[in-house]
């Protein structure tokens, strides 16, 4: 049988980059303007990186540790991020959330926590329908900020490839003030009462007040001893997103003269979403190609077989933190589907670092009608994922969450009890809803607990 592989050319794709274009890639735009796509790829292919191989060679260490249990992942971010939003305060936010968790997971587990955002590059979204109808008007659906506006009009749904090179823009000053946060000061554990300034209304605040004190004391502990705290003044911060759509992801990739493997300098991690995590597909075909650390959404519709398939054609070499599965089966499916996945791939021998979704198996649409979650399903879901892993001797090595660090109402529940009429207050994700800074920070005390047991 000839298939279209077959047609490139001997030597014309030595790293195999290509190949995905000749599969089915699904969840990608309808681009309106194949010149306007090229001239864009054009640039982008050879714009400058925004992060560069060593970093990610670093993090595939990291997550190898996660998966031993030494290390812990804590990935957060948006649903979707927004051109919008890409202001200094609002990313501010989500890192200092992030590193608030950190710091309790790192202080109630004693365990070093991987630090990664959804940030910088999560611009694209796959969607149930590949349209919208309102008051009998049908336009393309909305993807993400990287290839369509979300207004309902035709101009701003039509897939517009100038965004692909205005996300790589948007995500290099994201990216940049990041690296400046992480290391400029702002990220100094002498900071961690700072980073709680004005928001001790709540119990999570409360208690969170009360470990930056310990931290504190420790930290003029060590001090007063001697030690040399050079490794407080800076994090490392890794950045991720869904490699959605192709065309922004190959032309990012860069082949490392050194070494001649492809990095995807789009971001130090990448993942493949539940839906396009096809074994045949572009999106598996492609990241198969490139070196950084990736994974794989897993759903409640996963087998043993799915699972030990996507390591094969993802990780041939069985290398380590190379492969994380990210599960996401529902609170109420955990306990039944993850077992024997988790069992199977184990005794298979496959090497995997295994990270909790416990968002989107857990979606709903409230009374009022807005797309939610409950603080308690979330949170019965990693309850159920650490069960799984500590029935089997197997390791939960992180936690994957849609949150921000602002004031939002979009997650039913929490210490504030945010219930469904209230919902409507700040209601403001134009996707999928996020825990809030207080829900983020309730939740990480709640997986430091299951940690320590
Ligand atoms: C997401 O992470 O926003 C997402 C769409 O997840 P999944 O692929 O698991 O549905
Ligand atoms: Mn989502």
């Amino acid at each position: 049988m000839t298939t279209a592989v077959d047609t490139v050319p001997p030597g014309s794709d030595p790293e195999g980059l290509d190949r995905f274009r000749f599969l089915e890639a699904r969840q990608q735009p309808t681009w309106p303007d194949a010149g306007a796509l090229a001239a864009v790829a054009g640039r982008l292919g050879v714009a400058a990186p925004l992060v560069v191989p060593a970093e990610s060679e670093r993090l595939t260490a990291r997550l190898a540790a996660a998966g031993r249990g030494e290390a812990f992942l804590l990935q957060g971010g948006d649903c979707a991020e927004t051109f919008a939003d890409a202001s200094a305060t609002r990313i501010r936010n989500k890192v200092r959330t992030i590193l608030q968790m950190a710091v309790i997971l790192t202080h109630g587990a004693s365990t070093p926590v991987v630090k990664m955002g959804r940030l910088a590059g999560q611009y694209a979204k796959p969607r149930s329908s590949d349209t919208e109808t309102r008051d009998a008007v049908t336009l393309p659906a909305y993807r993400g900020d990287m290839v369509n506006g979300h207004d309902f009009t035709p101009a701003d749904r039509t897939p517009d490839p100038r965004r692909l090179e205005q996300a790589y823009r948007i995500s290099a000053a994201t990216a940049n003030v990041v690296r400046a946060f992480t290391s400029g000061g702002y990220a100094d554990l002498r900071q961690v009462h700072e980073w709680n300034r004005g928001f001790m209304r709540n119990p999570a605040y409360a208690r969170y007040e009360r470990t930056a004190t310990e931290i504190d004391r420790a930290i003029r502990f060590m001090e007063a001893c001697g030690a040399d705290f050079d490794a407080l003044r800076t994090v490392e911060f890794y950045l991720s997103h869904e490699a959605l759509i192709l065309d922004y992801e190959r032309a990012l990739t860069r082949v490392d003269p050194g070494t001649g493997r492809a990095y995807d300098t789009s971001a130090h991690f990448l993942w493949i979403g539940e839906r396009t995590r096809q074994l045949d597909g572009a999106h598996v075909e492609f990241l198969s190609r490139v070196s950084n650390p990736v994974g794989v959404k897993l759903g409640p519709t996963t087998t043993p077989a799915d699972a030990i398939a996507l390591a094969e054609r993802l990780n041939p070499d069985n290398t380590p933190g190379r492969l994380t599965f990210v599960t996401r089966m529902g609170a109420g499916r955990v306990r039944d589907v993850l077992p024997t996945v988790v069992e199977q791939v184990t005794a298979a021998g496959v090497a995997v670092t295994w990270v909790t979704d416990p968002m989107h198996g857990n979606t709903i649409t409230s009374a009022s009608g807005y797309k939610t979650r409950r603080f308690t399903d979330v949170l019965d879901e990693v309850t159920g994922f650490f069960e799984v892993h500590r029935g089997l001797g197997t390791v939960p090595g992180g936690l994957h969450m849609e949150l921000t660090g602002d004031d939002v109402t979009e997650v039913l529940g929490g210490s504030e009890e945010i219930s469904d009429d209230g919902l409507a207050l700040r209601y403001e994700t134009l996707v999928d809803p996020r825990l809030n800074h207080q829900q983020s920070l309730e939740m990480a005390f709640r997986v430091a607990e299951m940690l320590t047991t």
